[in-house]
């Protein structure tokens, strides 16, 4: 039997996105890029509502809609009623980008079962909540959309002291190519965005500046801004990418491609240990 075509508008940009985990980092950089494109968007934060506001108001120096509200990943599934609300602020939803996320720095053997479940909860059965409450709202609305995840270069490869965080990232990984063969019928795409070392509160460095910050083992030679993370978002949102599904776009400065590379390269042991 004949599918039905895809019923998306390809050429209309996006008017309205949900940006979770939008008070700091890459969900920050992705609210002003997305802003500065024109669309209004919904934030949320888990912490810090005050660099909520401070995104909010970034926003809304664009001329665009900014709503705000709190979101706690750990408290599913009601938690993603607030998706639903902020569609309802917005009027409607375009784009989901699914940013907020957590980690833990340990090692399997050592971790109870609430670390686990914690991290787990944030980025993969989050993330699979708030893509299919947004994704419900652009299905009734029958104008596509996109979804975006951000995962990490965790989704494609390991690192000793994140059991959960890669197995959530990898998870997510798999999630989106499965939402992109059951979404394209509605003109929906469905990708992940892998960062590698992006400078943020997450890995320490929100007032570093990523060019002073050597990193020999990055083919690049540097960590990674949050803007160039937000770059490929904003390309994966816009008219330009409607023919970009079920895709891992990896800005990592070429850290991935290092595998082989370590293994003859590296010195010592170090690596065995958490940190
Ligand atoms: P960040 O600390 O600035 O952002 C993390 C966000 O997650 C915050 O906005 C926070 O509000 C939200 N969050 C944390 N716990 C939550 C919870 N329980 N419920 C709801 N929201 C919660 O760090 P970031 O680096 O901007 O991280 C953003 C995303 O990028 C994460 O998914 C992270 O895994 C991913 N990432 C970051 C890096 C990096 O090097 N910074 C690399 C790869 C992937």
């Amino acid at each position: 039997m004949t599918q039905p075509a895809p019923r998306a508008d390809r050429s209309a940009p996006p008017r309205r996105a949900v940006v979770t985990g939008s008070d700091s980092g890459i969900g920050r950089a992705v609210v002003a890029a997305l802003a500065g494109a024109g669309v209004d968007v919904g934030i949320t934060f888990h912490e810090d509502e005050a660099g909520a506001r401070a995104t909010a108001e970034e926003a809304r120096g664009h001329g665009v809609a900014a709503h705000v509200r709190r979101l706690d990943l750990t408290d599913l599934p009601g938690a993603a009623d607030v998706v639903d609300a902020l569609v309802d602020d917005l009027g409607g939803v375009d784009v989901l980008v699914n940013c907020a996320g957590t980690g833990s720095a340990e090692p399997a053997l050592d971790m109870d079962f609430a670390t686990w479940r914690r991290v787990i909860s944030v980025d993969l059965d989050g993330a699979f909540l708030c893509a299919q409450r947004a994704a419900r709202h652009m299905v009734r609305a029958g104008r596509g959309g996109r979804i975006v995840t951000i995962t990490s270069v965790h989704e494609h490869a390991p690192r000793v002291g994140a059991a959960p965080y890669c197995a959530a990232k990898a998870g997510a990984g798999a999630l989106t190519k499965v939402l992109a063969l059951e979404l394209a019928e509605h003109g929906i795409t469905v990708n992940s965005v892998a960062p590698g070392e992006i400078s943020t509160p997450m890995t320490g460095q929100e007032d570093t500046d990523p060019e002073t910050e050597p990193r020999p083992g990055v083919p690049l030679g540097r960590p990674g801004h949050a803007g160039e993370v937000a770059a490929v978002v904003a390309f994966l949102c816009s008219p330009a990418a409607a023919y970009v599904t079920g895709a891992s776009y990896v800005v990592d400065g070429g850290m991935l491609l290092m595998g082989p590379q370590a293994g003859s390269h590296l010195g010592s042991d170090s690596w065995r240990s958490v940190g």
